[in-house]
């Protein structure tokens, strides 16, 4: 495989579909087995999780759902700072068993302002399933229970994941070319 260009940066091939949809496969069935005579709840984060969330599912083969929110972040009052909010979350999540997918956690901000949201429904449970995490970049620790791929602090597109809006449709990961 050979560089390619995604708007105005160029990337190198990082990881490949097969050993993508292999590691993908091996955390659905950790999944499946975990969960075995639960209905987890699957929330996708778009839109970096679209590809990854529509693997894992298709893996998945005890009952389960699935659901999508977008975590928009805004600027609220002094006190609050940069406050995260989830766009779609109506689903009633007391008692469920949930298990967030994401794409990334790079310094963990996202997740750790969001988590506290689903932790005030009062879920059964509460997992972390990631494509990919940085643990040299992460700021703000989160306990990941499902993760794919932990990688160097470089940023990454491909496979969901996005460089200004493009690149989300290569089923492969690549990493920026230095
Ligand atoms: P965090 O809040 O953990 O710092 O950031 C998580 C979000 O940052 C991810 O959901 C993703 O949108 C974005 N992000 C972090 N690192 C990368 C990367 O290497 N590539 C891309 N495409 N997005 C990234």
């Amino acid at each position: 495989m050979a560089e390619i260009k995604v708007h105005d940066k160029y990337f190198v091939p990082w990881l490949s579909e097969e050993i993508i949809q292999q590691r993908v496969k091996e955390i659905a069935t950790e999944i499946n087995t975990d969960y075995a005579g639960k209905k987890p709840l699957f929330i996708g984060v778009l839109n970096g999780a679209f590809m990854f969330a529509s693997d894992l599912f298709k893996n998945i083969h005890i009952e389960a759902e699935i659901s999508f929110i977008k975590l928009a972040s805004y600027k609220g009052t002094k006190s609050t700072g940069q406050v995260i909010t989830a766009i779609g979350l109506d689903m009633d999540l007391t008692g469920r068993d949930i298990i967030i997918v994401e794409d990334i956690i790079d310094t963990g901000k996202t997740l750790t302002e969001f988590l506290p949201q689903i932790r005030n429904q009062q879920p059964a449970s509460l997992k972390i399933a990631v494509l990919l995490h940085k643990p040299e970049a992460m700021v703000h620790p989160i306990h990941i229970d499902y993760c794919c791929f932990s990688i160097p602090n470089k940023f990454v597109v491909g496979y969901g994941l996005d460089y200004n809006g493009l690149g989300r449709n290569i089923s492969s990961l690549y990493q920026v070319k230095e």
